[in-house]
């Protein structure tokens, strides 16, 4: 008799506790939707992992600008390239979902860095909200105009001539150019020293002041020097040739099969960033991304708009992680 009259008190104690959770929990939902629905109130952070000069950046500021004209909100790019990314990965993982902190990372952030420098002190699944992916960009080995090197077999047999001597630089420790020196070391038994950078433009910085020998970029960069003559490009590190330079020939027709990558910019929030508020930014992303009047002059530096659902961004990061511990492995890179 005692038990049962317990037993319903019990049950009428979890029925209104369930209760009271539900509207907490609906009344939570309807602040985020609000929250979303007024977003934004006020300026907007978009950190970019790398400094001013290289691809994060070319490809942030147009996005900022087009974010800041249309939201009627300042978007302002805040670089903080150093250590890789991973200051700037950190620092995201650690902000607030509330919108006011976007990030826009890259391939190396997001996928090699934390094979290469681990742990990295993020996880970029689980510290992250995908939001959508922005451009892929074609990278490149260049060097000073005057090396008198002209092909990919040439800087191989300079390389053996010279071991230990040749240096390469990189945007940073763990990214897709410093995996490419990895690569090639590996894959034809030279000694090619790495040397990172904080970001593809000073990468680019050193090789023209000749701290360097070769530089693994990309086109931005890179880009005024190949047109004041400078720099020349040796060859390309995407499986395809770029309508940009169609005459650089790929790294796998230069006699590496399998040497291949391609880097990418996306966007992303810290976690937890509610679904209101990412279909909003990912439906802007595509807007900006389809804007000829963006699209072509991000084309023009090499970045090509490719906007995803957050959903194959994801795919795309768990695909890059796949490939690039198999290329770990079968190469036998070591960091
Ligand atoms: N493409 C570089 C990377 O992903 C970015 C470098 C930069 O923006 O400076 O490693």
């Amino acid at each position: 008799m005692i038990e049962s009259s317990l037993a319903e008190s019990n049950s009428a104690v979890m029925a209104a506790l369930a209760t009271v959770l539900l509207g907490l929990a609906a009344t939570s939902l309807a602040l985020a939707q609000d929250a979303a629905r007024s977003y934004p109130m006020k300026p907007i952070r978009l950190i970019a992992p790398f400094p001013p000069g290289g691809g994060t950046d070319a490809v942030a500021r147009p996005i900022a600008a087009s974010f800041t004209k249309a939201w009627g909100q300042p978007v302002v790019v805040d670089n903080r390239g150093s250590g890789g990314g991973v200051i700037a990965h950190q620092m995201v993982a650690q902000a607030l979902p509330d919108g006011y902190t976007l990030f826009l990372s890259t391939g190396a952030g997001m996928v090699s860095t934390p094979l290469v420098i681990n742990p990295a002190g993020y996880d970029p699944y689980k510290d992250f909200t995908p939001v959508g992916l922005a451009t892929l960009l074609p990278a490149f080995l260049v060097a000073q105009v005057s090396l008198p090197v002209n092909t990919v077999q040439d800087v191989i047999a300079m390389a053996r001539a010279n071991p230990g001597k040749l240096t390469f630089s990189s945007s940073g420790t763990g990214g897709g150019h410093h995996f490419a020196v990895e690569m090639l070391n590996s894959m034809t038994g030279v000694k090619g020293i790495h040397v990172p950078y904080k970001g593809g433009g000073p990468a680019i910085v050193a090789l023209l002041s000749g701290e360097v020998t070769f530089c693994f970029g990309n086109y931005p960069a890179a880009r005024p020097h190949l047109n004041s003559g400078r720099l020349k490009a040796i060859a390309m590190a995407g499986a395809k040739r770029t309508p940009l330079m169609p005459q650089v020939p790929t790294m796998i027709e230069s006699g590496l099969p399998g040497f291949e990558y391609t880097t990418w910019y996306a966007l992303f929030g810290p976690a937890r960033m509610s679904r209101t508020m990412v279909d909003f930014i990912n439906a802007e992303l595509h807007r900006v991304l389809h804007d000829r009047s963006i699209a072509e002059p991000l084309l023009a530096q090499g970045a090509e708009a490719t906007p995803s659902t957050p959903e194959e961004l994801t795919r795309r990061m768990r695909d890059e992680q796949a490939r690039w511990m198999k290329v770990i492995k079968s190469q036998n890179l070591k960091f």
